[in-house]
């Protein structure tokens, strides 16, 4: 196992090196020096950047949770991105909770698409609150999922709530597709 850093390179530091706004000299040598010597910094680093380029993507679209592409959730994993998924069948209600180390929550919503090529997904809160809409979200038979992904630091804000989900066909006939619910809570689990 790798010894845990002593002195971690503040978030804000890692961020503004990623970014390059660090001043030249001094200070970006020093956390070049550190990251070198150090496993735990460099991988906060690597899940740092992987995180602003989702988050990234997320904003360009105008939205701070979205649909993601299987693609684009393998590519997290694959950054290191520590990604929480939820899957839930029509019908089913499920827990879920926000874990210390988590990036990223992905919901992935089942339900049979063979007649539809879009669709909305409607969140809401208590007392029907609206939570988020995507609509028109393009769907892919073979897949019979939709991934809704939210940033752990949203959902950490969150107090405990009943959020209940809804797929429906896009447009004028709006047939549900499924209704799902997720029961948070906010208290954090032991890691
Ligand atoms: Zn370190």
């Amino acid at each position: 196992m790798m010894p845990q850093c002593q002195a971690p390179i503040p978030d804000r530091t890692l961020l503004d090196y990623w970014a390059r706004d660090l001043a030249d000299g001094d200070p970006t040598d020093r956390v070049e020096e550190h990251l070198f010597a150090c496993g735990d910094c460099s991988e906060r680093l690597r899940r740092l950047a992987a995180l602003v380029t989702v988050l990234s993507t997320l904003v360009r679209q105008g939205r701070i949770s979205g649909i993601v592409s299987r693609a684009l959730l393998n590519r997290m994993q694959r950054d290191g991105l520590h990604v929480r998924m939820y899957s839930l069948a029509p019908g089913e209600t499920v827990p879920c909770a926000v874990f210390p180390d988590d990036d990223v929550i992905v919901t992935a919503l089942q339900a049979d698409f063979s007649a539809v090529e879009a669709v909305t997904l409607s969140v809401t809160g208590p007392g029907d609150s609206p939570f988020s809409q995507l609509d028109h979200v393009p769907v892919s038979r073979p897949d019979g999922e939709v991934l809704w992904a939210t940033p752990a630091a949203v959902v950490r804000q969150l107090p405990s709530m009943r959020l209940q989900l809804t797929l429906a066909s896009a447009g004028a006939t709006r047939v549900e597709l499924g209704s799902y619910v997720l029961e948070h809570s906010a208290s954090t689990p032991p890691a």
